[in-house]
């Protein structure tokens, strides 16, 4: 399958700077921002800086550093907002959604870390 990547999609356009977000956290290989329509008390969305379209495509297709380096920042991001269970506190939900099945609605893959509530069990 092929991961065709559209560079206009609203996060491409954040990672250029055209249009702002509310950064968390950055480093070499991923930005953490907070959802515009936040589903939780925190709800901060991990993005690549490189162009992969879902999770299947980054798996993949990222390079190792590129890999580390975005869970590194979501380790960061879950740690800085208070929900890592090492440090004592109650959790999180980390997830993301891919494709027409999953409900994607931004086709640049990232990572939707939500907390500050119990979450609800996984149905819909
Ligand atoms: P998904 O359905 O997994 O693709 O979710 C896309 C998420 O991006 C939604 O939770 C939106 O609220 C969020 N979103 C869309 N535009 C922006 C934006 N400009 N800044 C921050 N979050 C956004």
């Amino acid at each position: 399958m092929a991961f065709a990547y559209d560079d206009t999609n609203i996060f491409a356009r954040i990672l250029r700077g055209e249009i702002p977000c509310n950064t968390v956290a950055e480093n070499d290989h991923a930005l953490a921002f907070r959802d515009i329509a936040p589903k939780a008390p925190v709800h901060v969305l991990v993005i690549p800086k490189g162009k992969y379209v879902s999770f299947d495509d980054f798996a993949a297709n990222a390079s190792d550093a590129e890999i580390a380096g975005f869970h590194r920042l979501c380790a960061q991001v879950v740690r800085a907002e208070g929900l890592g269970l090492d440090g004592g506190n109650a959790g999180f939900r980390a997830i993301t959604n891919a494709g027409p099945h999953g409900v994607q609605e931004v086709p640049h893959y990232h990572l939707h870390i939500m907390g500050g509530r119990v979450m609800g069990p996984m149905v819909f």
